[in-house]
C-alpha cells in the first residue's frame, strides 16, 4: 500500500513528466498537403531541352500544396485554371493536352479551409500551370521575387511566357516583394529559396518536416528526372546561365542537408504521394 504522501509525490512526478512531453520547447506541428491540380500531356518534349528518345515520359503531374503552419496557411503553387475542371482533356496547344478533375477549392474544403482562410500565397513562378487558380485567393499575401513581380505584373505585355489573366486579381492583394531567400514564418521550417532562370524570379520551397524530414519542392527547376540527371534547360527559360547556377545551388543544398527532393511535375513520383486530405508532417 502506498501512503498518501507517496501518492502525491507520484502525482507530482507524473505531472512534471507530462509537462515535459508537452513543453513549449516542442515545436507545434507543420503539415504539408499535396493536392492534384491537374495534369499535362505533351506529344513532343523537345522544348524542355531533351530529345523525345531521352525520356518515355509525356505526362506531367500538376500539384498545388498547402503548408499548414501554426502561424498561417501558405498555398504553394496554384495549379491549372479551375475553369477547365470537369471538361476532360482540353487542348492546350497542338500536341498538348491538359486535364483537371477536381478543383483546388474543393480539395481545400476537404481539409476544412476556404480560400479566405489562406494567409499567404507563393508561386514557384507565374507560368499558367502554377498560377492557374491564383485569382481565387483574393486576400492572401503574395510572396514574390522582385524580378518575377516586375516581369509578370508590371511588364507582362513584354513577357509572352506569362498569361496575366490567370493571376491578375493578385495585383490587388497585399504582397511582400522578395529579393532572395525568405524564411516565411521566421522559425526556419518553411523557406523560399531564390532560384532564377526558368523565369526571372523562379523560386523553390524548403520545408523542415518533423516526421518526413527536410524536403525541397522543385517548382520548375526540372520537369523530368532526365532533366535533373543531365542538367537540361528548357528552350523557353528566360536564362540558361541562371538556370544552371540555380540547379548547382539546389543540388549543393540537397547534398549538404540530405533533404528529399520532389520534382513537382514528376508523374511517377506523384503516383507514390499521399494526397490531401492525407498529409506529410
Ligand atoms: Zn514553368
Amino acid at each position: 500500500m502506498k501512503t498518501a504522501r507517496q501518492c502525491i509525490l507520484l502525482l507530482v512526478v507524473a505531472t512534471f513528466l507530462s509537462a515535459c512531453v508537452n513543453s513549449p520547447d516542442t515545436e507545434p506541428p507543420l503539415r504539408l498537403y499535396v493536392m492534384d491540380c491537374g495534369s499535362l500531356r505533351f506529344d513532343d518534349v523537345t522544348s524542355f531541352g531533351l530529345t523525345n528518345d531521352e525520356t518515355p515520359v509525356r505526362e506531367m503531374f500538376v500539384p498545388c500544396y498547402l503548408v499548414d503552419h501554426p502561424d498561417g496557411q501558405l498555398l504553394w503553387d496554384a495549379g491549372l485554371d479551375p475553369a477547365i475542371v470537369g471538361q476532360g482533356d482540353v487542348e492546350l496547344q497542338p500536341g498538348a493536352l491538359m486535364r483537371y478533375d477536381r478543383s483546388v477549392i474543393d480539395q481545400l474544403a476537404d481539409i476544412g479551409y476556404s480560400p479566405a482562410d489562406i494567409d499567404l500565397i507563393a508561386l514557384s513562378h507565374l507560368h499558367f500551370d502554377h498560377a492557374g487558380a491564383a485569382n481565387y485567393f483574393p486576400v492572401a499575401r503574395l510572396l514574390i521575387q522582385d524580378t518575377e513581380y516586375r516581369a509578370g505584373f508590371l511588364n507582362y505585355a513584354d513577357n509572352p511566357i506569362f498569361n496575366y489573366d490567370y493571376y491578375r486579381e493578385l495585383a490587388d492583394n497585399p504582397r511582400l516583394i522578395l529579393e532572395g531567400d525568405h524564411d516565411v514564418f521566421g522559425d526556419g521550417r518553411v523557406r523560399i529559396m531564390s532560384t532564377p532562370g526558368h523565369t526571372p524570379g523562379h523560386q523553390v520551397l524548403f520545408l523542415d518536416l518533423e516526421e518526413t524530414g527536410p524536403l525541397v519542392l522543385s517548382g520548375d527547376l526540372y520537369h523530368f528526372r532526365f532533366s535533373r540527371t543531365h542538367h537540361r534547360v528548357p528552350v523557353f527559360n528566360t536564362s540558361a546561365e541562371q538556370t544552371l547556377e540555380s540547379m548547382d545551388r539546389v543540388e549543393a543544398f540537397l547534398a549538404e542537408t540530405g533533404a528529399t527532393f520532389w520534382i513537382e511535375h514528376d508523374s511517377e513520383l506523384a503516383k507514390t504521394l499521399k494526397l490531401a486530405p492525407s498529409f506529410y508532417d
